[in-house]
């Protein structure tokens, strides 16, 4: 999978890049992380991508321009790419949303600043707004480091060995608890079904564990 990543701070992804499943993934050429600076689309000597908002009020807004450019060069080589726009005012960001997303070729990551993006290319240009939460951050560059790992970890052999298939919310409750050396630690034992040796009760074990930390954590999946 292709991702283009829209960003005033590319350096930052350097974080996934270099380190952990996103980095093996890239060396696997099962991913790609293009970042583009978005000062590069800039019409000024100064760089500046951002200007006043109409109306007044505190903060800088980014303009329609650079961003427009960037979008349709990358398009140029691209042109199914679907544009998601990072944002508090999007879709949560979810299990099923990463497993969908996760079955297309290519997404294109916007990454604001300031007060956002002009609304313009919210209108024109984005194909789907995505917010990790319901909070603000700073800049949408963690959001999409966010989505490009839940993402990646969808993908048939990012992970190794399926790693993923018992995480949490993968089939629609948490994951069971684990345990490594030692045995014993202060006082406190590891389960003995574990040691058993016994596969089918260590499956079952961990199924009903699997429910029980639902029922105590996250009720409202089970309903
Ligand atoms: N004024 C905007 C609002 O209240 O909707 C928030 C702007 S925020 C300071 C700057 C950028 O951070 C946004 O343009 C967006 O890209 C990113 N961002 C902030 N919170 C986010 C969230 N919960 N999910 C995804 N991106 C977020």
């Amino acid at each position: 999978m292709r991702f283009d990543v829209i960003t005033l701070f590319p350096e930052m992804f350097s974080a996934i890049k270099e380190e952990g499943v996103i980095a093996r993934g890239i060396k696997k050429s099962l991913l790609s992380i293009n970042t583009w600076q978005l000062r590069d689309f800039s019409n000024n000597k100064h760089r500046n991508i951002d200007d006043a908002p109409y109306g007044g009020g505190a903060g800088m807004v980014m303009q329609v321009k650079p961003i427009r450019d960037c979008i349709n060069k990358i398009k140029q080589d691209n042109p199914k790419t679907k544009v998601i726009y990072l944002s508090p005012q999007g879709e949560q960001l979810t299990h099923n949303l990463a497993k969908e997303l996760s079955e297309l070729d290519s997404l294109t990551l916007l990454c604001g600043r300031y007060e956002g993006i002009d609304e313009r290319v919210i209108k024109h240009d984005v194909d789907m707004e995505v917010s990790i939460g319901d909070y603000v951050i700073s800049g949408g560059e963690l959001g999409a480091m966010v989505l490009i790992d839940a993402v990646s970890r969808q993908i048939p052999d990012v992970l190794g060995n399926q790693e993923s298939l018992n995480d949490s919310f993968a089939n629609g409750l948490l994951d069971y608890p684990h345990y490594t050396r030692p045995e014993v630690i202060d006082g406190q034992s590891v389960p003995e079904v574990l040691l058993s040796g016994h596969q089918a009760n260590i499956d079952v074990w961990r199924s009903e564990q699997s429910v029980k930390k639902t029922r105590e954590k996250r009720e409202d999946l089970l309903k």
